[in-house]
């Protein structure tokens, strides 16, 4: 976690190739915050687990911290598995088995039920 936020601090800039140009674009700091519940602020999902996002929704290899949220079965006819925050019970999204390796999970949330600190 510390080894986490010294990284945001110390890595200001990302570079980007395009075509035989190097290009230097200076990350914001909110861009690298963690996200947290949107209800009770929570911390819930790092930078780092980020894969994918949609405006709808964001994708994330695994919570921060697994006592941060819970798992309920999202119904009794499919096998998806609910995620809310363990803070407030808010409804984050479920989790898909098409994720990145080695752990092939995709947490699914709601852009809307997280926000970046
Ligand atoms: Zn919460």
């Amino acid at each position: 976690m510390l080894f986490a936020y010294f990284f945001m601090l110390y890595i200001p800039l990302c570079t980007i190739t395009q075509g035989t140009q190097e290009i230097n674009i200076p990350v914001s700091q909110e861009a690298t915050n963690p996200y947290v519940c949107a209800k009770c602020n929570l911390l819930l999902f790092s930078h780092e687990a980020k894969f994918d996002a949609t405006e709808e929704t964001l994708s994330f290899t695994r919570p921060i911290f697994p006592v941060n949220v819970t798992y309920s079965r999202l119904d009794t006819f499919t096998p998806l598995i609910a995620v809310a925050c363990s803070g407030c019970s808010n409804h984050l999204g479920v989790i898909y088995n098409d994720g990145p390796a080695p752990i092939y999970k995709r947490y699914s949330v709601h852009a809307t039920a997280v926000m970046q600190r």
